[in-house]
């Protein structure tokens, strides 16, 4: 579904993603990984066109959309949950999620708030709430939902576990492993290497802003160069 190949990009001089493939077939959910500063968000800006690439090419659905606009992205159905939940706080949580469905989505508007509240029941009782009183946790639900509200034919999830408590990771990865289940593909860049390994069908870790290992998660996470980097094992 997404073909990325020989990536590059930047900020101004500043060159952070050097020569990047990656691939995320159907029904994948296909983990983006490495440490702090490596480029994984710079990649979902990239793949948003909200950062433009220098060189390599994007494909979604076999069409290039290298240099295409953040809308027609969009338009596309690559619909990216971006880190830091973005929500807008004064807003309700059900505007919020009417925003998610202002570019695309919009005909089937009322069905997919219905299934966003059949997901994720909290959104559905505080509807009328300012979504900057939400807890953290349901902050990134709101992310989320806001994001299914386009309904994507790809998800990204930049770092959905940043800033929650364990037991809400746990509750938000079997989210997005049931979102999944229901056959929805999904990217998700994370920092979390054990519980994004446990979840994901296939992995990329990033380091230098290239990809330095890459393969089947399970594999990954026996691999020992992964266990000694990122686990300290
Ligand atoms: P984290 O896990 O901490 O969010 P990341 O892997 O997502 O990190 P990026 O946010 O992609 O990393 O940043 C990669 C590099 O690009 C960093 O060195 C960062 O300082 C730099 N960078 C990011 N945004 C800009 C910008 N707007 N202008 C200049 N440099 C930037």
């Amino acid at each position: 579904m997404l073909d990325v190949s020989g990536l590059r990009a930047g900020y101004g001089a500043t060159e952070v993603l050097r020569g990047l493939d990656l691939t995320v077939r159907p029904g994948e959910i296909v983990a983006v990984l490495g440490a702090n500063g490596v480029g994984k968000t710079t990649l979902n800006k990239v793949l948003s066109g909200i950062v433009p690439a220098c060189a390599g090419e994007i494909r979604f659905d076999g069409r290039p959309i290298t240099t295409a606009s953040s809308a027609a992205i969009v338009e596309a159905g690559l619909i990216h949950v971006p880190e830091g939940r973005k929500i807008f706080p004064n807003l309700s949580v059900r505007e919020n999620l009417v925003l998610g469905s202002y570019k695309r989505g919009r005909a089937r508007r009322p069905q997919t708030i219905e299934r966003v509240f059949s997901v994720f029941p909290r959104l559905r009782e505080r509807a009328s709430q300012a979504a900057g009183t939400l807890s953290g946790g349901e902050q990134q639900m709101l992310a989320i939902g806001r994001g299914l509200m386009a309904e994507p034919r790809l998800l990204i999830l930049d770092e959905p576990s940043l800033g929650l408590s364990p037991l809400l990771v746990e509750e938000m990865f079997a989210l997005v492993r049931t979102l999944n289940r229901e056959g929805l593909p999904i990217m998700l860049v994370e920092q979390n290497v054990v519980q994004s390994l446990d979840l994901a069908t296939r992995a990329y870790i990033l380091e230098n802003g290239t990809v330095a290992l890459e393969g089947d998660a399970a594999t990954l996470a026996a691999d020992p160069a992964l266990r000694r980097a990122y686990l300290g094992l």
